[in-house]
């Protein structure tokens, strides 16, 4: 790791060891003298790899038996088509509550497929942002189904209480949260997430579908959008992202070896914790979250004097802290603390700021 520190949203950084063992094997993977990116995805080996990643991700995340893992392509803004196309028959209605600007993206995409009502959680309470409880979302109970973002990346804001929905399945884009805390995946009907974060490299994208919510797509679909399609012929109509879907196992089997999500769900609490304690005790930072939505992946902070932030981020980067400007359409700083950043990353980002802001205030 040579002392680097990739705080990036995504492509974020993957764990050291995962790494290495790609770099190992890339070249000859299993003694067979080609690279399991050049398998055919449907040869033995290939087909090993593949069940071992979702049985390895079934076991990480106790995912029920009448739960489909389909490894597809396209990103979460597939999926943000893929939902409606597959889950909103003419004539019904979806539910999106918005708390941030990736579930806002969801709406504009969905809307394009159907009667789409809009439920904005989005509150400020004394200065701080916050969300609406689900009580008070005042939910249809004829939808097809509600869509939410557990985690908005580029806001920052992280809801960890699972709303009840009552019946209606509920749809999870857990693009930035997923495998990095303990989620009772029955609960939910559809879960997806682009892979670039917390799973692989970008992709891949991993959606886990309750069994009776098959079936239902609109004609219309792309194939390569069909989530029945898609289980039917387990992740294979076309050739998936073979070598995103390796790396993903080498990323689950590194998650089973420190412990699981129970264990890495540990270590990022005391991320967000220190770097949160840090952010608060500082007249220099600030972070404008109300305490319990805020996200332990995304941890956005802004400079009290914003003309510092160009001369924070060089310097940042001259310490081998990178990427830590704050998304385009919200400025300010952002680290990303996924499941690969190391405690120690954290530890290097605080005195980094504390050095900071002896030096310039
Ligand atoms: N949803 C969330 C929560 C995200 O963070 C992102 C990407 N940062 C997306 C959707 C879009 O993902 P992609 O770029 O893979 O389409």
């Amino acid at each position: 790791m040579s002392g680097v520190y990739n705080f990036c949203a995504g492509p974020a950084m993957l764990p050291t060891p995962v790494m290495a063992k790609a770099q190992k094997e890339l070249v000859n993977w299993q003694g067979l003298g080609v690279s399991v990116m050049e398998l055919s995805h449907r040869s033995k080996p290939f087909i090993e790899v593949a069940n071992k990643a979702e049985q390895d991700l079934r076991d990480l995340l106790n995912v029920p038996d009448n739960y489909n893992v389909l490894f597809c392509h396209g990103g979460g803004r597939g999926q943000f088509s893929a939902v409606p196309l597959n889950l909103l028959p003419k004539g019904k209605s979806a539910d999106y509550v918005v708390t941030g600007s990736w579930s806002k993206s969801a709406v504009a995409e969905a809307s394009n497929y159907g009667d789409i009502n809009v439920i904005d959680a989005n509150v400020d309470i004394e200065g701080k942002k916050s969300v609406l409880p689900p009580k008070e979302w005042h939910l249809d109970p004829e939808a097809a189904y509600v869509h939410y973002c557990p985690n908005e990346t580029v806001d920052g804001i992280e809801m960890f209480e699972i709303p009840e929905t009552n019946g209606v399945p509920l749809v999870a884009d857990m693009s930035s949260t997923i495998l990095s805390h303990e989620i009772d995946v029955s609960k939910f009907g559809v879960i997806y997430a682009g892979a670039q974060k917390n799973i692989g490299p970008s992709g891949l994208t991993l959606v886990i579908i309750r069994d009776d919510l098959l079936g239902h797509a609109r004609k219309t679909t792309p194939a390569i959008l069909d989530y029945t399609l898609t289980a039917e012929k387990d992740s294979m109509f076309n050739t998936p992202p073979t070598y995103a879907w390796y790396l993903a196992g080498l990323v689950f089997q590194w998650l089973k070896t420190i412990g699981g999500v129970p264990e890495v769900e540990k270590i990022n609490q005391q991320k967000a914790d220190a770097l949160y304690q840090f952010i608060d005790q500082s007249n220099f930072y600030t972070n404008h979250i109300q305490d319990e939505f805020r996200s332990r992946m995304n941890v956005p902070f802004w400079l009290k004097d914003e003309s510092l932030n160009q001369a924070f981020l060089a310097q940042a980067e001259a310490s081998g802290l990178l990427a830590l400007a704050g998304h385009r359409s919200v400025g300010g700083m952002r680290a990303s603390i996924y499941n690969a950043m190391p405690l120690e990353g954290v530890n290097a980002l605080i005195t980094f700021m504390k050095r900071f802001e002896q030096e310039n205030s």
